[in-house]
């Protein structure tokens, strides 16, 4: 738990957000901002900052979020197809700096 980080302290159940699924190493919440019919944020229970500072021993957690991505696609028929979006660094849009992946699905997603 770091201080001053929102999906840390939504983890911690500090402050409220809409948990739609969760394991013991993942979990997912719907976006604030939707930017898509569905759209979910994939967050590792690890702190982890971004991509660029994932340590070796940490890259497992890229899998377990994939997973879950797999799992979500699962769970609605209508939503089947779905496209992963992970900012890393400001200049790449990233505004919560704990590793998160966006998961985006409907049938309005641009080319
Ligand atoms: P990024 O720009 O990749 O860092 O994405 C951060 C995402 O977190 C944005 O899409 C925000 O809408 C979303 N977000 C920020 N605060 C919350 C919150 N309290 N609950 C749910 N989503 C949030
Ligand atoms: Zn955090």
């Amino acid at each position: 738990m770091v201080e001053n980080c929102i999906f840390c302290k939504i983890n911690a159940r500090k402050i409220p957000a809409a948990v739609v699924a969760e394991n013991d190493q993942v979990f997912v919440i719907k976006d604030i901002n939707p930017k898509a019919p569905l759209h979910y944020l994939i967050i590792p229970k690890k702190h982890v900052v971004d991509m660029q500072s994932l340590q070796a021993d940490e890259l497992p957690l890229i899998a377990e979020m994939s997973a879950m991505a797999q799992q979500l696609s699962k769970t609605d028929a209508a939503h089947h197809d779905f496209r992963i979006v992970i900012n890393n660094g400001h200049a790449a849009g990233q505004r919560v700096f704990h590793l998160h992946m966006h998961y985006l699905a409907g049938n309005i997603l641009p080319e």
